[in-house]
């Protein structure tokens, strides 16, 4: 019996933060370092629908508005990597969500000081990479 199972896919926003400052390809270079594939990939800039769609889970949250401008303010890179428990894996990759308290060694961890500023998006659970996949790359359905 082989002990591989299907390859997942997670949605991936290297963040406007992530952009501005020059790290987009320090990010990109763990993911392909680690072993995960990169199935597709663009830039763009978010508008404000486009940004309640994305963040639907948040939009009722105190901390929503600057989020939404944050994610507005410029361009930053859309992709779908693709692994063995890809949602997990670049879970852990990119560390908890305050960049002061991510473990070193994490994207957030290493390059964020930020709760809001943290560099990276990732899908957290089958559902939401599936519901975010469509919104984002509909032509991958
Ligand atoms: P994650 O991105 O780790 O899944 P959440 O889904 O909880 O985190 O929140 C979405 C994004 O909203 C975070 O990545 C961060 O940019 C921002 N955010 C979350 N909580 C806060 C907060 N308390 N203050 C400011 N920004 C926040
Ligand atoms: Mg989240």
């Amino acid at each position: 019996m082989s002990s591989s199972s299907p390859d997942e896919r997670s949605l991936v926003l290297i963040k406007p933060d992530a952009v501005r400052r020059g790290l987009v390809g320090e990010i990109l270079a763990r993911f392909e370092r680690k072993g995960l594939r990169i199935d597709a990939l663009v830039t763009r800039t978010m508008d404000g629908d486009f940004a309640d769609q994305h963040y639907a889970e948040h939009v009722d949250k105190p901390f929503y508005p600057p989020l939404k401008a944050f994610m507005t303010g410029g361009p930053l890179v859309a992709l779908v990597l693709s692994g063995d428990q890809v949602i997990e894996v670049v879970r852990g990759m990119i560390g908890s969500t305050d960049g002061r308290k991510a473990a070193a060694g994490t994207i957030r961890g290493d390059f964020s000081l930020s709760n809001r500023e943290n560099l990276v998006h990732a899908s957290d659970s089958t559902d939401s990479a599936k519901r975010e996949i469509a919104l984002w790359f509909p032509e991958l359905g």
